[in-house]
């Protein structure tokens, strides 16, 4: 998911998967398809 963060009078979406900031919610989306976070990996495994 995308999350929006105010930071120094602007928003800013986040990748909830790595933490990655974009100042356009698009390219965040856009990231976020494309993430390679290994959120889907269980715990057990890390
Ligand atoms: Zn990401």
């Amino acid at each position: 998911m995308v999350s929006t963060t105010q930071k120094d009078d602007a928003t800013w979406y986040r990748c909830e998967e790595c933490g990655l900031l974009f100042d356009s919610q698009t390219d965040a989306e856009m990231h976020e398809e494309n993430c390679d976070s290994d959120d889907d990996t269980p715990s057990y495994l890390q």
